[in-house]
């Protein structure tokens, strides 16, 4: 089969992490909230951060790093806008041809020129992970850092605090006066819960130049994009990166769901997994569909292999004349 389009579908189980937040706001940093269509409030995970996530895999997994272009060598958002050898080109189809070929992040991923002002969409598409809402839970816990700076030594005042002294005195030695130290306390969000997860991929847009619509690069340097496209998707479930992973590090428990294919140009079908019937309606849409397929997997391990098959698969190819 050649492959036009890929979606995944899947339901995925991540404890007491914190990996997106609305940002801090003195010491309260406040967690993703969403809104679904029937006016339900759950957590989240946006689309960005899963981006991120994916694209970094993406670099990182690539070993030789002069398949990037400058910026995307060194990671930096910039991308093809950075890229030197854009700027001696005098059309926006060369631009746009020297963009793709010069950098695979910037091929999968999409960029933004601003001279030539041409835009690349993304081969690589992510929803918002959205909280099942009877299945995701949200704490805060606080946080203490103490400071050395500022401390103070104070006398005990009274014969209680002076008893009060003894009993933490385990750790530090008994003594007539004691140290108080500065700190500040932060209100950090933990949220435990089953997610929603949509993405697509869309091989056959990959090396396209979508000004002139030919392919700019060869059959093989395509497949090569593709299978690190689909490694990255691996790697970012393996270890799902993201915000305060420093301790916050999620406690992956499962992944489930389906890989939908498309083998020929029909765009591949997104049903929400927020759906408990999410599965059944694809199982149903690849019945009556030509050219769909699906495949139900049940854990990280067989999204794995199935992913692993997928890379052994040729890519579709626009018919131009
Ligand atoms: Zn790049």
């Amino acid at each position: 089969m050649a492959i036009f389009e890929i979606s995944l579908l899947a339901r995925v189980t991540w404890n007491l992490h914190s990996l997106n937040n609305e940002g801090t706001i003195g010491n309260v940093t406040e967690p993703r909230t969403v809104v679904l269509a029937n006016g339900v409030k759950t957590d989240g995970v946006s689309g960005e951060m899963l981006k991120h996530i994916h694209a970094y895999y993406v670099w990182l997994l690539a070993e030789d790093k002069s398949n990037f272009c400058e910026a995307c060598q060194k990671f930096h958002p910039q991308k093809a806008d950075k890229n030197t050898k854009i700027k001696r080109t005098d059309t926006p189809e060369k631009a746009m041809e020297m963009a793709i070929s010069s950098c695979v992040l910037c091929d999968l991923h999409g960029f933004l020129i601003q001279k030539p002002t041409i835009s690349r969409p993304s081969t690589i598409e992510f929803g918002w992970a959205l909280g099942l809402p009877d299945k995701t839970h949200r704490g805060v816990h606080i946080h203490a850092r103490h400071s050395m700076e500022g401390r103070v030594r104070e006398e005990p005042e009274s014969i209680e605090e002076k008893a009060e002294d003894l009993e933490a005195e385990e750790k530090t030695k008994e003594t007539e006066v004691r140290e108080v130290t500065a700190q500040m306390i932060y209100h950090r969000p933990t949220r435990s819960g089953v997610y929603a997860f949509v993405s697509v991929f869309q091989p056959w847009r990959i090396g396209l130049n979508e000004i002139n619509y030919n392919y700019v690069i060869s059959d093989d340097e395509r497949r090569f994009r593709y299978q690190l496209g689909l490694n990255a998707y691996k790697a970012s479930f393996m270890r799902t990166d993201g915000a305060m992973v420093s301790t916050r590090l999620p406690h992956t428990e499962n992944i489930e769901g389906i890989v939908a294919i498309s083998e020929r140009n029909f765009p591949v079908p997104v049903i929400s997994p927020i759906d408990e019937s999410f599965d059944k309606i694809l199982e149903d849409l690849a019945n009556q569909t030509p050219g769909i397929q699906i495949k139900r997997f049940s854990n990280l391990s067989q999204l794995s292999l199935f992913l692993d098959d997928l890379t052994k698969e040729e890519l579709f190819k626009l018919n131009i004349p």
